[in-house]
């Protein structure tokens, strides 16, 4: 796979106790994913595995009453993935790869057996399981109150953070998907970006000239990415921060 990576690039895995570390470190095993894989499908009953991200991120898109699908929140190593599955219930989103690249993956039985007894591992869990909430609520909101020019700069933020380079691999119908809006909306945004210099738009790919134009232009939605390199306290409160108020809320 040619990356140097371990367990610890991820941060749920890297804020594990060492006892709980070791429990899941005999049961990881990395993983390549491609674009466009889907892990699950919504409504499913499958256990496909718990998936903590390093270098790829997981698009989790929910179905909405008005028939759009809509990106409720991309995971990378920040977070992880767990099929609603796992808990005897139908997955109510479908997770799919957004940014190719690799992470780690535990089978269900593996994972519940990791944390069965362990109170510490399960609250850290629960906080992590809150902010997700949060931040799936938020994203419902961004729909709801915010703009097609600002939810694409976040889309396009988080792709250029997710990859950490400048080029992103996606046609306009990816992104109208992803935000639950016609392509030639996205087109139309996409060609004023690029008459500004922002962007430079080619086939199936997206150059970004000057990220803090996208920067000026997006919703207070977007947050920048949690470095790798925190120490452990500075982890622990960053996974514990409170998210951002709701906009409009
Ligand atoms: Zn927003």
């Amino acid at each position: 796979m040619g990356e140097a990576v371990n367990p610890q690039d991820n941060l749920i895995l890297n804020q594990l106790s060492q006892q709980a570390y070791q429990r899941f470190m005999t049961k990881l095993r990395l993983v390549s994913l491609n674009k466009r894989e889907v892990l699950y499908e919504s409504g499913s009953t499958l256990r496909t595995g718990v998936y903590f991200p390093v270098t790829a991120a997981i698009s989790l898109l929910a179905h909405l009453p008005d028939g759009c699908v809509n990106e409720l929140v991309s995971v990378n190593h920040e977070g992880m993935v767990v099929a609603g599955a796992c808990c005897g219930t139908l997955s109510f989103d479908r997770a799919q790869v957004r940014t190719a690249g690799l992470a780690y993956r535990m089978e269900v039985p593996e994972f519940m057996a990791a944390i069965r007894n362990d109170e510490a591992t399960m609250f850290d869990l629960v906080l992590w399981s809150q902010r997700r909430v949060r931040r799936m609520a938020q994203s419902l909101s961004c729909i709801s109150h915010h703009s097609v020019e600002q939810r694409l700069a976040k889309y396009l933020l988080v792709d250029l953070d997710n990859t950490g380079v400048d080029t992103i691999e996606c046609t306009h119908q990816e992104i109208a998907d992803s935000l639950g809006v016609r392509r030639e909306s996205v087109s139309l945004i996409l060609k004023h970006l690029e008459d500004e210099q922002a962007i430079q738009l080619r086939r199936g790919t997206i150059g970004v000239l000057n990220r803090q134009a996208l920067v000026d232009s997006v919703c207070e939605c977007y947050e920048p990415p949690v470095k790798h390199a925190l120490s452990q306290p500075a982890l622990r409160a960053t996974f514990n921060q409170p998210s951002m108020s709701l906009a409009g809320a």
